[in-house]
């Protein structure tokens, strides 16, 4: 069976390989956030367009200042001037920050290190040359690449766009992510079910983990546990990027999803991964599409979305595979667990300085979304323990769209 991480890397193998590159539109930067870029954008002119001062303070010759030296200031620069005038030998100019450095000066010295006497400024000090002022052209040159196809669009990005006035953004389409759930006992969310039967909230959270993870979510509605409606249902689902299906993965009777894909010609990658909850994840490419197979148990759907079906999306966008956001914390009481499967515990990690700390919190098992609505994330147990002591340093998986 594959660790978690060889599952990973077989997905983000395989979607490399059957990927096109996505279909782009032109889209205004204020709308752009988390897409990614389909086109390079370059600076429109040099990066500061001038010599800009980073202080409040004083222009000044640098050789010229020395402790207790005195400077005749002779005006002020305030940001946005026009600034064409050399500074005269043997004097000064107040410079305000984001201001152009006249030329001539080749310092600015903080205003807190001098003191002023009527048109006299005395200097605490010596300067160095350079001191406070950035360069023109040393961010970037004029006409240089800043952004390249393929960048996922964060506010960084968009605030760079913007900067060198690129307003729309040529970006790829969100890839549309076709979610269908299966079962018997599966009935609307607006339903009321019966007493055996369940809402439908796999695909409310599928269609809200699509999102985060850049994707379009296209819904599908649930198909009974019957080889036609399954069919034709998967049919529908591989019109679109990909297919993610939940439940009827597992070894029971009813659950038909890997054998109606292997009757529509699916090549499988896995259909089981050393993890709990959701060990019966199933991999599939068929008729060229990704297909996820996710068992029904909602927080295994959460798990093994988050685990396989992200990173297809990141590759579907046009752009790199994100790596899983883990990081370390200190266990809060230890644990016991069976090894031999990596463990996605439901878990709140908080900070208090320091080592951020995680508890692992109670929970019924796999269909416990109870308990995964107090969570802000995954401890992960890794399968070669057992017993963990507390105080120990123990992986994280974040639950992104709360923390
Ligand atoms: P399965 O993977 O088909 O064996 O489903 C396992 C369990 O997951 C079922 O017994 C249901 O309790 C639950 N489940 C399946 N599909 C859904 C769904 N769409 N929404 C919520 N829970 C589900
Ligand atoms: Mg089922």
């Amino acid at each position: 069976m594959l660790t978690y991480g060889q599952a990973r890397n077989k997905v983000i193998e395989q979607v490399a390989k059957a990927r096109r590159p996505p279909t782009s539109a032109s889209v205004s930067v204020w709308d752009a956030l988390g897409l990614v870029l389909a086109q390079e954008v370059k600076t429109d002119r040099e990066y500061p367009p001038f010599d800009r001062s980073t202080r409040d303070g004083y222009a000044v010759r640098s050789k010229k200042i020395s402790p207790g030296a005195g400077l005749k200031c002779v005006g002020e620069i305030k940001a946005g001037d026009t600034v064409r005038e050399a500074l005269a030998a043997g004097s000064c100019v107040q410079i305000m920050t984001g201001a152009a450095v006249p030329a001539g000066a080749d310092a600015v010295v903080m205003i807190e290190h001098t003191q002023r006497e009527g048109d006299l400024v005395r200097f605490a000090q010596a300067a160095q040359r350079g001191q406070n002022i950035v360069p023109r052209g040393s961010e970037a040159r004029a006409g240089q690449t800043i952004l390249t196809p393929g960048t996922r669009l964060g506010f960084a990005e968009l605030a760079l766009a913007a900067q060198v006035g690129a307003a729309a953004l040529q970006c790829a389409k969100r890839p549309r992510i076709a979610i269908l759930s299966t079962g018997d006992e599966v009935v609307l969310i607006d339903k009321q079910p019966g007493e055996f039967q369940i809402r439908n909230s796999n695909s409310v959270s599928l269609a809200a983990q699509v999102r985060i993870a850049g994707g379009e979510p296209v819904v599908l509605g649930n198909a009974a546990d019957r080889v036609e409606d399954l069919g034709e249902k998967i049919e529908r689902g591989l019109k679109e990027d990909a297919l993610v299906l939940t439940g009827g993965v597992s070894m029971g009777k009813y659950d038909l999803v890997e054998s109606v894909l292997k009757a529509m010609g699916a090549e499988f990658f896995f259909d089981a991964v050393a993890i709990r909850p959701g060990k019966p994840a199933v991999f599939a490419v068929c008729q060229g599409k990704p297909v996820f197979g996710l068992p029904g148990n909602p927080v295994s759907t959460m798990v093994t979305f988050e685990l396989f079906v992200a990173p297809a999306i990141d590759l579907l966008s046009g752009s790199e595979a994100r790596p899983l956001p883990l990081l370390e914390a200190r266990l809060a009481e230890a644990l016991n667990e069976r090894p031999g499967l990596t463990h996605f515990l439901p878990a709140h990690i908080e900070w208090h300085g320091g080592a951020p700390e995680v508890k692992p919190l109670k929970w019924q098992g796999s269909g416990d979304i109870t308990a995964l609505g107090k969570a802000n994330c995954f401890l992960v147990v890794l399968g070669e323990k057992e017993k963990i002591g507390a105080g120990e340093m123990v992986s994280v998986l974040l639950r992104k769209d709360v923390v």
